[in-house]
């Protein structure tokens, strides 16, 4: 790692370590087992960013991990890229009961407390977003992601190019083309590879 990097993972320990146990929102009271902060390179140029944890990234504590997850880390994969050189994280940090999704309430809290900060440090350049929920919790819009995934927006000066999430994939095994070249427009706007 070098020093930037080494500054920034410092920095984000830092933002997580108060929050480890956070009681900040009612995901907090409702069965979560972690706070899933997300993973990756601290000086990301590509940061994802999913709805909420699911049962497997709730008891492993890390996101991404279960059957969504291991489809996107093989289109990383298959597009020449390791979840070593991007950050993975979620709109909230603590899984959802049944999954549902989260509460306009939980979403702005974890927001403001640990996302926002999280993208600050990292100072990626490209912010790729999975799926309708991730992206109208940036936004604050409703949106339609059939009509929005690939294309370019730009939130807080950075670039945001929002894609499908790897779940909805899961169901219709023939979008997947779509999601890879979405993030692989991802890779190519972050100059990652
Ligand atoms: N779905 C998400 O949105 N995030 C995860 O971390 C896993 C599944």
């Amino acid at each position: 790692m070098n020093t930037q990097a080494q500054k920034k993972q410092v920095l984000l320990n830092a933002l997580y370590e108060p929050y480890k146990k956070c009681m900040a929102c009612p995901l907090a009271t409702l069965g979560r087992k972690n706070v899933v902060f997300g993973e990756g390179n601290p000086d990301a140029k590509l940061m994802f960013i999913g709805e909420g944890p699911g049962q497997e990234e709730d008891s492993q504590a890390r996101p991404f991990v279960g059957r969504s997850g291991k489809l996107l880390t093989r289109i990383l994969t298959m597009l020449g890229v390791e979840r070593s050189q991007v950050f993975i994280t979620n709109i909230v940090k603590c899984r959802p009961p049944q999954n549902r999704k989260p509460l306009p309430l939980e979403s702005a809290t974890c927001k403001n407390l640990l996302l926002f900060k999280q993208i600050q440090i990292i100072e990626p350049k490209v912010i790729c977003t999975l799926g309708a929920t991730a992206l109208e919790a940036l936004l604050e819009k409703e949106i339609k992601i059939g009509a929005m995934r690939g294309k370019e927006t730009i939130f807080n000066n950075i670039v945001l190019i929002p894609t499908f999430h790897p779940a909805y994939i899961l169901r219709n095994p023939n979008e997947l083309e779509k999601i890879t070249f979405d993030i692989q427009t991802a890779i190519k706007t972050s100059a990652l590879v």
